[in-house]
């Protein structure tokens, strides 16, 4: 996400072909396009996706709702859920976007998913992992193969850094995605929320959620991405700048309580399916 965390999970598993794309100067449309693909089916065999429909069109509603609003894109996005309870979400080239369970289970309205969702949509309207393409040009393989597997993550805490495959890939991954970079996603998000029809304040809330969760030391990520203390001015001040219109949806009539329930719900049976039979 998105939270400012930027974490680099995946890059072990990258294949030849991610890395000799890695080699390209410039990454075009169609070699974003199947990069993204590529990524895509290494993430899914990393992780866990929720298989529940409902869940996971939950989430794709909110965030074509949020793609509707934002400038055309030359690839089709697709929203995924990934079974997880560390609050976080990231995007992969070409329109894949993650979110971790954790994000439906910790929001406490629709308005806060969407500002999540929205920021990593702004990560790839941005081109943002293209543009670390060309700026990891002159790096070494595994410097750009760390540039390529990338995800975009908000606000995971730093201890996650074990997990990352290496220190020298989430170095380049975090080096690559600046603060500027995480600003702009802000302030896409900021831009995009009241088009779709959300109020923006709900990436404020989610700040706070996750500063509450993690502390600004946890956001604030290798010193390299602003703090969350310095996202929810930055944000709040670039929501007073806007002229809101009067009927943004801050919940949905009950709806994400309705999917909390059931993801407890799935939870608990999967708990009951592992346990060994007496
Ligand atoms: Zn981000």
């Amino acid at each position: 996400m998105w939270s400012s965390c930027c974490r680099l999970r995946f890059w072990p598993a990258l294949s030849c072909a991610a890395l000799l794309l890695g080699c390209a100067t410039t990454l075009s449309v169609d070699e974003e396009r199947s990069l993204g693909a590529e990524l895509d089916a290494e993430v899914r065999s990393q992780v866990i996706l929720e298989p529940d429909p409902v869940v996971v069109r939950y989430v794709q509603q909110i965030g074509n709702q949020i793609v509707r609003a934002a400038p055309a894109q030359p690839y089709p996005f697709h929203f995924k859920v990934v079974d997880d309870d560390e609050i976080n979400a990231f995007a992969g080239p070409a329109g894949y976007v993650y979110v971790h369970t954790a994000i439906l289970k910790k929001a406490r309205n629709v308005s806060e998913v969407a500002g999540v969702v929205a920021h990593e949509v702004g990560h790839v309207v941005r081109r943002h992992i293209a543009q670390n393409y060309n700026r990891a040009k002159n790096a070494n393989m595994l410097k750009e193969a760390g540039v390529v597997a990338a995800a975009l993550a908000v606000g995971g805490p730093v201890a996650n850094l074990a997990n990352l495959g290496g220190g020298l890939a989430a170095m380049a991954y975090v080096n690559s995605f600046s603060r500027e970079a995480e600003s702009e996603a802000d302030a896409f998000a900021v831009e995009v929320l009241p088009k779709a029809g959300y109020d923006p304040h709900g990436l404020v809330t989610f700040f706070q959620t996750i500063q509450r969760e993690y502390g600004d030391g946890g956001l604030s990520f290798l010193e390299s991405h602003p703090a969350a203390s310095d996202r929810i001015e930055a944000t709040t001040r670039r929501i007073e700048t806007e002229s809101l219109p009067p009927d943004l949806r801050e919940d949905d009539g009950g709806e994400l309580e309705i999917i909390q329930r059931r993801l407890q719900l799935l939870a608990q049976e999967r708990a009951h399916r592992r346990a060994p039979p007496r």
